[in-house]
């Protein structure tokens, strides 16, 4: 069935909802023949392809946790076998993303899903107000392994047909010390590059704003600025605003994204509290339901948010928790005019995991790398502000050790790389003595990261 429908703006409900039950059906036609994962599952439930009967029978499907997948992500991409054409099983790229081991967790992407990825990602842009007169600054880091953030920003671009310009920021490569940009570097690549749009970590972006006004710098161009949504409330809106605002920058629309790997794009805003549009109606779908008994919550109330793809050939999931409780609506957005699903107000984390400096870190690969040190008797890492009065300057982490009598004048350099490598952040390191209260006044449920950030 080709699409001539717009599924973002379409007016036509009927054709829209005809379209996601034909591609849900042709969904689980392909997972109960080829997906080895809900193959094995479905077999101990019980169901087969007869039981589920359209969109409607979605909810015999049973909820899939982020543990269930980085236990064995493998087990989530199809199986190749019966596929008629190459480009649906040929691997385009393969995304990383935190695993409950610490360990990053690959998401598959093929030839079929590289297309609609470039797809979603230009509706992403369109829901922002991009147009082909705009340049993209991508001010998101190099990784240590392929994450959808920096890719697809310059995939993005490519979809629209527009200008990017990478600026690299972060670490430079002791490799090849030409890759990577320090802050002042940055500055001066903003400047250059004229682009009309900031697209980073929200952190990172005032952090830069704050050293171009430093220096004189000047970035009257930009008009829209994307970032990622954690912690990022009304009052950093307005801080941002401003700071661009001084920067030369007229009326710079902050455009926030709930984005997650398992999308390879982004539920953005249209406007200023206007909600996370799910950008792709043709591709995912969206629920809510209870926390805890997993019965479906109504709509415009806070629930778990489950993802079910409903186009992909890669990895694909069904009823995949991804972690956060939010209030979905799918309401027509008054503002865009989108018939899709939303998300009001920001996501919150159910599962343990922490966002520092705009990576998803799992406190575990943090004590998995710190227990490895024989020179370490005990530590507490501690998350906070870099400026304790302000809650919108950059994310820190500490790591506060009570080293061993004969430790190593190179320890802290050494678990400075250690956790880097495990969870991405690089700590500071403090040390402490072993009577201090923060060591020996804390229960037996302390957590190895204390989150001081609120
Ligand atoms: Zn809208």
């Amino acid at each position: 069935m080709s699409t001539t429908i717009d599924p973002l703006f379409t007016s036509d409900v009927a054709q829209l909802t005809a379209l996601r039950e034909q591609r849900f059906g042709a969904t689980l036609d392909r997972v109960f023949a080829a997906h080895p994962y809900y193959r094995r599952k479905f077999v101990e439930l019980g169901l087969s392809r007869g039981d589920v009967h359209g969109l409607a029978g979605l909810r015999k499907l049973p909820i899939t946790t982020k543990a269930d997948y980085v236990a064995e992500p493998d087990a989530f991409v199809l199986s190749a076998a019966d596929a008629a054409d190459h480009a649906e099983t040929v691997v385009w790229d393969v995304m990383y993303t935190t695993g409950s081991s610490g360990k990053p967790t690959p998401f598959v992407s093929t030839a079929y899903d590289f297309v609609n990825i470039l797809a979603l990602n230009r509706n992403m842009m369109r829901l922002r107000g991009v147009t082909t007169s705009d340049t993209i600054l991508n001010l998101f880091p190099l990784t240590r392994y392929p994450h959808g953030a920096f890719a697809r920003a310059m995939n993005a671009a490519a979809a629209m047909n527009i200008p990017v310009v990478a600026a690299l920021p972060g670490h430079v490569n002791e490799r090849q010390p030409e890759i990577g940009s320090r802050l002042d570097e940055v500055v001066a690549i903003a400047e250059r590059s004229r682009a009309t749009i900031l697209w980073g970590v929200p952190t990172f972006i005032r952090k830069m704003a704050a050293r171009a006004e430093q220096l004189g710098a000047k970035l009257p161009a930009v008009r829209l600025v994307f970032v990622t949504g954690e912690g990022f409330g009304d009052a950093a809106r307005k801080d941002l605003e401003d700071r661009l605002q001084r920067l030369g920058a007229t009326a710079p629309f902050i455009s926030v994204s709930y984005g997650a790997t398992e999308m390879q794009g982004g539920m953005v805003e249209c406007a200023p509290g206007a909600g996370n549009h799910n950008p792709a109606p043709d591709q995912f779908l969206f629920e809510a339901v209870d926390p805890e008994t997993y019965a479906p919550v109504q709509d415009g109330e806070e629930g778990l948010i489950l993802l079910t793809h409903l186009d992909r050939r890669g990895t694909v999931m069904l009823r995949y928790a991804l972690g956060d409780v939010a209030r979905l609506t799918r309401e027509r957005c008054h503002h865009c005019g989108a018939l899709t699903e939303r998300l009001m107000g920001m996501p919150r984390r159910t599962d343990g995991l922490l966002k520092i400096k705009g990576m998803l870190v799992n406190p575990q690969a943090l004590v998995d790398a710190v227990a490895a040190e024989a020179e370490v008797l005990e530590f507490q890492a501690i998350v906070a502000k870099e400026d304790a009065g302000d809650p919108l300057s950059m994310d820190r982490l500490v790591l506060k050790i009570v080293p061993a009598a004969r430790a190593g004048a190179d320890l802290a350099e050494r678990l400075q790389r250690s956790v880097q490598k495990a969870i991405g952040v690089t700590p500071a390191v403090e040390q402490i003595a072993a009577d201090d209260p923060l060591i020996s006044a804390r229960g037996w449920k302390a957590k190895p990261i204390l989150d001081l950030r609120k």
